[in-house]
Parts: C-alpha cells; structure tokens; sequence
C-alpha cells in the first residue's frame, strides 16, 4: 500500500483514518472483548454514509480484507481483523425518535444504552440486550435477545426498515416493501449482507418495569432451575427472567455476607401493570425465600444497563453456546456440576428463554431460525487475568460438551466465537440455502466475509454486485 493511496483515502473521508503508526491506533483497534488482540492495518471511522461508501470501494480496488465494526462487542472479535480495513461505525450515532409514527432510526454505531436514553424519555423501548454497551448494529443483525423477548419478541422482529451499503457501493433500503430478500436476510443472518448504515425500529411501550435480580444459594440450582423451567414455560409474555449460575460481586450494594459466593438466580422484568406487579410475585417469592432480592420498580434504562458496571471492556471471556428445546433432569444436572464449578468470579451461565412472542414468529419468517428453541443457553468463563486463561477456556469447553446432548443443534450466532461452518449451518438449519442464494446475489465475491460467514452460493444469474 503506497502513501498515495493511503493519504487519497484520508482525504476522501470526513472522519479520520487511524494508521498503526498513530498514537491512537492501541486504543482505538481495541474491542470488548480482551481475548481478541487484532492489529488490522487502517480504521476508517465513519461519520457519513460517504464515508462508509469510499472505504468500502477503497478495499475493493485495492483487495484489502473488509471488517466492519458496530459496538465492538461481538464475542469472537468480528469487528476486526487482521491487516484489514475496519469501517468503524462508532463515530455515526444519530438518534431519531418519531413519536407519531412510534419509531426511533438509529445510525449503524449507536450503543443500545445510547437508543434506550433517547427512547425512555417517550415512555418507550425497543427490544435488545442486557447490557447497555453492546452495539446496536451486530446485536441486531444477530436477532437481539433481552429482557422483552417474551413480551415483544426479538430485535429483529421489531425492525422496520434498514439502511445498506451493499458490496457494489451502493445504498439501498431493505424493508417488507423494498428489496424484500435483503430484509429476510439481515434478520437474523448477521453482518453479511452489507454495511447497515442506519436501522428504522418499531417502538414498543415500557418506562419502569419490575425487575432485577433474585438468587438462592448455588445448592439450590436443581431445585430453583427445575421450578423456573415449568414456571416461565407458562408464564405470560409480560413475565420475563433469565436464569443464571453466578457468584456474588464483592462490591455494594451487595450484602457483604454474600460477598463471592456463587449463587443461582434469575433476573427479572416484568413489563405489565405496576400496581399489580407485587401480586404476580408473591407466588415467584414463595417458592423458596431468596438469598437476595432486588426485584422492584426499576426504568427499563436502568435495567438493561445494571451489569456494565461490572463487566468493563477489556476482560478475557471465552464463549459457548447452544439453543435448547427442553430442560430435562439430566441437563439440569449438568447445570448444577458446572455452575458449582465456576471457575472465576466472573464466569456465568446464563439460559435466555426465548419462548413467548418470539416463537409466534414462523421459522421461515425471518432469517433467525430457532423459534422452536425454548432457550439461548450462554456459558461464558470471564476473567481479568491473562493467567486465569486456560481455567477459564477448559470450565467453559467442558461445561458445553457435558451439556451438547441436551442442544437442539446450533446456537445463538451472536454468543459463537469461531466454530466453523457446520457450526452456522447447524444454525440456520433449512433457512440456511436461501440465505446462500441471497448471499450470492447481493455479496458474490464475499466481500463480507469477517462474522459468522455464510458462503455465497454460486453467483446467480441475477446478481448485482
Ligand atoms: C457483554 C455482552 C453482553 C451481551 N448481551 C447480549 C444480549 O443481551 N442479547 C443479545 O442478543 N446479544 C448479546 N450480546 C452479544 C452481541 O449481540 C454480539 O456480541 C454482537 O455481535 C454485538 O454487536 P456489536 O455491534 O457490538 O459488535 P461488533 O463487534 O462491532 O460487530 C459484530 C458483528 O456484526 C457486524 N456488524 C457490526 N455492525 C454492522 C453494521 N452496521 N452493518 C453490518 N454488519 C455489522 C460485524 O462485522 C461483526 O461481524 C452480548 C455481548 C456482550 C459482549
């Protein structure tokens, strides 16, 4: 790459191009996740469509590799490579609420804490993560599970509209009206389809909500997993909670009694009536008196941000996953091994029901194909110390193959590392060879390649790029 061209590029983009030989370029090649250490070798950070529109052609005539980067959180590190020309996003964080057409577009670097403040000032919230920090962009591209999965359904059931940047240059919309397969695809099918340079979401009502976390002694897994299992199976879409293994931080405002004990639990969000909000969990508190209940009137913002604190950028996770159809005796035991086994303070598992509204949407529907799955389960060995490594990589790797006969297949492609082909196409299962065939037709040269890739198949007759 000759300092021509690069200093061409740097002068057809309105944000900056950080080089390896800037000051910055350790901060800003950085990503959440502390495992991942990619030294690509240019960061275009986008502040316009243009931008995003001259990077893109400037790593194609120059057959540079191609990331793009959102929120920066996915767990594999797939917002950057090495060598490669990332797109950051980061820079591009419009905001738009439209209280008359109950929508809120959003620009392709926006943090879901970042669309939660804008939408909770209307009494209102689009359906996402559990941590204020994660992008946006890749969440959605994946699905988008969260505290209203139940109630709303996935992110991805509440988009409307997206803005792309396909791998000829060009910027198309995709929506029920407008280049309809594209739309199919970008539900669910990840970063492969284009540069989504702006999402236009469907507005869901919820301000404060009842929720938090609630935990019992670790011992008491088989019992509380068994019970929450028949509990959320039939519970209402407005009653939410994911269960967790988990060890108590020590830090307030947790009772320092419980300080690193490892505990099970759920974490609540109840999005229905206030005033009878005390009522609906008097039979849920019943059960077993909790260790710890910080259930209560809580503003969704403050809810789907309560745990950044405690995950700040920069730890090592290491992550598995699966989808899960049923919970029967011998996968809880499995739950019980491993969550009494926790390698870290940090290390979880968490078991994300994704029944409920999600699973009214038809498996052909959208790209996301698992709507028959019950849960998304996550296991995640987390810790800050490069040392902790291995620990954390084999609790993980064996806690997952203890539990893979239980797995209806794939998993969650938003919770994979790098699994490899089978892997995605376990994933996808019968949505999979349309998605290829999409693939072919907007990215035949996979140009999009650094996520969870799909393979286009065969370039078709009506390809465009
Ligand atoms: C702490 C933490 C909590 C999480 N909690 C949840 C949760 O509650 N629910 C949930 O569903 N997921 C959750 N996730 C997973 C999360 O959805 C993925 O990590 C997701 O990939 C993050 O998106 P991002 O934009 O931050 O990531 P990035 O690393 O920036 O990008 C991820 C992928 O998306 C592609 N991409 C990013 N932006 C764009 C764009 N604008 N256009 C096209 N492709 C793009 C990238 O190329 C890459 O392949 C969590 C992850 C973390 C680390």
């Amino acid at each position: 790459m000759t300092n021509e061209l690069i200093k061409n590029l740097r002068n057809s983009l309105h944000g900056k191009l950080v080089l390896p030989t800037d000051a910055e370029y350790d901060t800003v090649r950085k990503v959440y996740n502390g495992m991942i250490d990619k030294r690509p070798g240019m960061i275009a950070q986008c502040t316009d469509v243009q931008d995003v529109i001259n990077s893109l052609n400037f790593a194609k005539e120059n057959n540079i590799l191609l990331a793009v980067r959102g929120g920066g959180h996915n767990a594999g590190g797939l917002g950057i490579a090495d060598d490669a020309l990332v797109i950051d996003l980061s820079p591009m964080k419009e905001i738009k609420v439209d209280t008359a057409s109950k929508t809120v577009k959003v620009q392709g670097g926006c943090l879901l804490k970042e669309r939660d403040a804008a939408t909770h000032e209307v009494g209102m919230t689009v359906p996402a993560g559990i941590f204020g920090t994660t992008g946006v962009a890749g969440l959605t591209l994946g699905g988008g599970l969260g505290y209203m999965t139940r109630q709303y359904g996935l992110s991805i059931d509440n988009l409307l509209e997206a803005e792309v940047v396909l791998a000829n240059g060009n910027q198309v919309k995709a929506s029920a009206k407008e280049n309809t397969d594209l739309f199919w695809a970008l539900r669910g099918g990840g970063g492969n389809f284009g540069i989504v340079v702006s999402f236009l979401f469907k507005l869901c009502p919820a301000h404060t909500v009842y929720g938090g976390p609630m935990l019992w002694p670790v011992s008491d897994t088989k019992e509380m997993l068994t019970w929450y299992h028949n509990f959320i199976s039939k519970a209402p879409d407005n009653v939410y909670g994911f269960f967790a293994t988990l060890t108590v931080p020590p830090v307030a405002p947790f009772p320092e009694h419980l300080h690193l004990k490892k505990m099970c639990g759920v974490v609540w969000c109840y999005t229905g009536d206030m005033d009878e909000a005390e009522e609906v969990f008097k039979p849920i508190r019943a059960v077993k008196t909790p260790a710890l209940d910080f259930v209560g009137p809580i503003p969704v913002p403050a809810l789907q941000t309560l745990f950044d604190g405690l995950y700040p950028p920069g730890l090592l996770w290491y992550w598995k996953a699966d989808y899960v159809k049923d919970l029967p005796e011998a996968a809880i035991d499995v739950h019980v091994k491993y969550g009494n086994e926790l390698p870290t303070p940090l290390s979880s598992m968490h078991m994300y029901p994704v029944n409920g509204a999600a699973s009214r949407v038809g498996k052909n529907e959208t790209a996301w194909n698992y709507r028959d799955a019950n849960y998304a389960v996550v296991i995640v060995g987390i810790d800050p110390d490069q040392s902790n490594k291995d620990k954390i990589i084999n609790w993980a790797r064996d806690y997952w193959n203890a539990h893979r006969p239980h797995s209806a297949g794939g998993a969650y492609i938003n919770f994979m590392m790098d699994e490899g082909e089978d892997r995605i196409k376990a994933t996808y299962g019968d949505n999979y060879k349309k998605l290829a065939e999409i693939k072919a037709k907007y990215d035949p040269n996979n140009l999009f390649r650094v996520n969870q890739n799909i393979k286009p198949q065969k370039a078709a007759a009506g390809a465009i790029a």
